[in-house]
């Protein structure tokens, strides 16, 4: 149920309310936003329909939410979630950041060559595996602590903040020790203890599509994160399992809009995962863009042959500076921008967020 506050309700009819709620044993997740005060009331039906909202001073209007997911619903809060990460980056907002970097973090050396290359083009974002979700259990696992100390290290050095995999609940303590972001693969996108984990911490959250979860799977894993009061979560399309085998997954754009409509939170795509191949990276970055992504995922080494994976779908540092020259203009053409930080030696470079004029 989503219980909206009168524009002049008082502190004391909110905590009356909230209060009265609470003693039936329902949980209350409160949304201030620029114009109103919604309450929304989750647990059971029969509990929430004997309460009469509407006779409580202060009270506008109370509505059942309809879909099963209920606060990270458009219907909960209508405007866009916007989150900051570190001082210059939101995401959410008019302007679209990437997260660029290699699929996993190999060596102190090769991710700093990277880093550099991408902070040099004012990318400002760093990804990085530090512990991977591999098919095989003879690939390459990830580097574990040091590849988190390598990243940390980049962001002491650049400002990038940087995002990076958590696979299991026993290793969030330590990746929140470094991480800015923290990701959820798609592997593990119904691992609702994980999910109920990451809930509980305050670093901003980005969780990937299943590769066979429905849009309605994929936000029910975003509310079980919201649920438990992390409402800092960015949604990533990355691609799903079809027949076609061309490409390594089937990059879904129509998720872009669909989830634009359904959910206040942001949304990103990762082409790079999707398509599994780079020749086809440029014009579906594009397409995410035009489409309405606030954000785009890449994974960019410095020799993708010698990548210790997805070396097929890393662009190169000069890829990259390519793409972002085409990125620009259909941005522009949906009312928004490339987001590029001022690290970069590129003068022409858009501001940042919080920079002032
Ligand atoms: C990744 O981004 O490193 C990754 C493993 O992606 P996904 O979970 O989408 O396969
Ligand atoms: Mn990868």
């Amino acid at each position: 149920m989503i219980v909206v506050m009168k524009p002049d309700h008082t502190q004391e009819e909110l905590r009356d309310l909230l209060g009265r709620i609470e003693k039936m044993g329902l949980r209350t997740h409160l949304s201030k936003g620029e114009r109103r005060t919604i309450i929304g009331v989750i647990g059971e039906r029969e509990l929430i329909q004997e309460i009469p909202f509407t006779s409580f001073p202060g009270v506008e209007a109370a509505h059942p939410i309809l879909q099963p997911y209920k606060l990270v619903s458009r219907e909960f809060k209508e405007e866009n979630t916007r989150i900051r990460i570190g001082r210059q980056v939101e995401v959410g907002g008019e302007a679209v950041p990437i997260i660029a970097g290699p699929c996993a973090v190999e060596g102190r050396q090769v991710l700093d060559e990277i880093a550099d290359a991408l902070h040099a083009m004012g990318i400002p974002m760093l990804r990085g595996g530090a512990f991977k979700p591999r098919t095989s259990p003879y690939s390459f696992q990830g580097l574990g602590e040091l590849a988190l100390k390598y990243m940390s290290d980049v962001r002491e050095r650049t400002g990038m903040p940087i995002v990076t995999e958590v696979m299991d609940p026993r290793d969030l303590l330590l990746v929140y020790k470094y991480a800015d972001v923290l990701q959820i693969g798609t592997r593990n996108m119904q691992n609702f203890r994980l999910l109920t984990e990451v809930g509980q911490v305050d670093k901003p959250v980005i969780l990937k599509r299943g590769m066979s979860a429905t849009i309605k799977e994929f936000l029910m894993s975003a509310e079980y994160i919201v649920s438990h009061g992390n409402d800092k979560v960015i949604l990533c399309e990355r691609g799903i399992r079809t027949f076609e085998s061309e490409t390594r997954n089937t990059l879904d754009l129509s998720a872009v809009p669909l989830l634009k409509k359904l959910t206040h939170l942001p949304v990103v795509v990762d082409p790079s995962h999707a398509l599994g191949r780079t020749d086809l990276i440029p014009a579906m970055a594009c397409a995410a863009v035009a489409a309405g992504a606030d954000g785009l995922m890449l994974e960019v080494h410095v020799r993708p042959q010698e990548a210790l994976s997805d070396g097929a779908q890393s662009l190169t540092p000069q890829a990259m500076e390519e793409l972002l020259e085409r990125l620009e203009p259909v941005a522009r053409a949906v009312g928004r921008r490339i987001l590029r930080t001022n690290g970069g030696s590129q003068r022409h470079h858009s501001k940042a967020v919080g920079d002032s004029d």
